[in-house]
């Protein structure tokens, strides 16, 4: 028995969202765009899923496009910076804790002219606005701020930026990454005033190889695929109708039991930062995180890459950042500016609804024990 605590790398599939799937794969397998009935059925279907997925986000069925995962929708909100506004100006700002999904399409662009200003978070991994409201220029052309850091938990003042961006000038794009947000934080696109936002199934129970960008109605972009036509010609490909089936049955699970949720995460969190502190000597909470899913701690002078791995020989599952930076300490702890001891030892502790008291337990216990190993106890 797994203690599966990295619920920001990827969640388990829920059981009525794997149903969903093998329904849509074995007794529904149409093609919506084909014309027989069997297609067409299968169009109605892919039409319900998408108004349970927008009623879930809380937009319009014609602001869903559904794409492969979070990593494609945060390049598209870049590529569209780049065909919207080139003929304005080549700035964009973003954070220095996005996910690399946004950083390396940034880099791209800036090795063909491009210039990026990344805002410096706060030790607690919050960005300000005032700092952003700075950073604006005459050419800037994007605006990209993720709602919650995938390995901070910080929430990320996004409807305030957005507000300050769009009164400095309507054309800039606004694009937020909420991936890590989605379900674990209220909000409505329209609330936080942006443009684009990103979500993937795969981080709230559904299974991966499935995202959904939200395009704000009326905003006129370049299509991401050509081809059939699909997603009103915005993504042509044949839709993943399984994929989508899966997310929008974990949506209504969200949509329906997402306080609760919420309160049950953000008490084992409490809990958990607790325990934590009173029991293992010389821990380090790094960031208690403000959703309720996410928080960072260190061992100083227990490197990172060791400690998940003695954790998992004892059955244990945490990470050592995002699962996207192998081997060395991610450049979202290193924005923090924390003691290199510090550094080298952060762990990332992420939680679902699933998540229990006696995972916590065995958290602890792993720590403990690997600390009296050290000592020879
Ligand atoms: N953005 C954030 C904040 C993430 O945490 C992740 C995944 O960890 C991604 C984007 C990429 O999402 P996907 O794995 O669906 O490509």
């Amino acid at each position: 028995m797994f203690a599966y605590l990295d619920n920001a790398a990827t969640t388990r599939v829920w059981p009525q969202a794997a149903q969903a799937a093998l329904e849509e794969m074995t007794a529904g397998f149409g093609n919506p765009s084909a014309r027989c009935a069997f297609g067409q059925e299968a169009a109605q279907r892919l039409r319900d899923h998408r108004a349970g997925v927008a009623r879930a986000l809380g937009c319009r069925p014609e602001e869903v496009f559904f794409t492969s995962c979070g990593t494609e929708g945060d390049n598209w909100a870049i590529q569209a910076a780049d065909a919207y506004g080139r003929h304005r100006g080549r700035h964009i700002v973003t954070t220095a804790i996005e996910h690399a999904a946004v950083l390396e399409p940034l880099k791209a662009l800036e090795a063909q002219g491009w210039t990026v200003t990344r805002l410096k978070p706060d030790r607690r991994g919050h960005v300000h606005p005032e700092d952003l409201r700075a950073a604006l220029r005459e050419d800037t052309v994007l605006v990209s701020m993720m709602l919650v850091n995938n390995e901070l938990g910080s929430l990320q003042p996004v409807a305030e930026c957005a507000r300050l961006v769009k009164d400095y000038s309507p054309d800039i794009l606004f694009h937020t990454d909420a991936v890590q947000a989605f379900g674990k934080v209220p909000f409505t696109p329209e609330g936080l005033g942006v443009d684009l936002l990103t979500v993937s199934g795969h981080k709230i129970g559904a299974p991966k190889g499935i995202g959904v960008q939200y395009i704000r109605a009326g905003l006129r972009l370049p299509p991401l695929l050509r081809g059939g036509g699909q997603e009103n010609g915005m993504r042509s490909g044949t839709e993943p109708t399984a994929q989508i089936a899966a997310l929008a049955s974990a949506c209504a699970l969200w949509e329906a039991q997402g306080r609760a949720f919420r309160e049950q995460m953000a008490q084992l969190k409490a809990r958990a930062l607790h325990e934590l502190q009173a029991r293992v000597p010389g821990l380090e909470v790094v960031s208690a995180g403000d959703a309720p899913h996410i928080f960072a701690i260190s061992l100083p002078g227990y490197p990172s890459e060791m400690l998940v791995r003695a954790l998992s020989d004892r059955g244990v599952c945490v990470s050592s950042g995002s699962a996207c930076h192998k081997g060395k300490p991610s450049h979202v702890f290193a924005a923090l500016g924390l003691p290199k001891r510090t550094l080298m030892g952060v762990l990332r502790v992420s939680l679902s609804p699933e998540s229990t008291r006696a995972d916590v337990e065995a958290l602890i216990e792993g720590l403990s024990a690997i600390q009296r190993e050290r000592v020879g106890l």
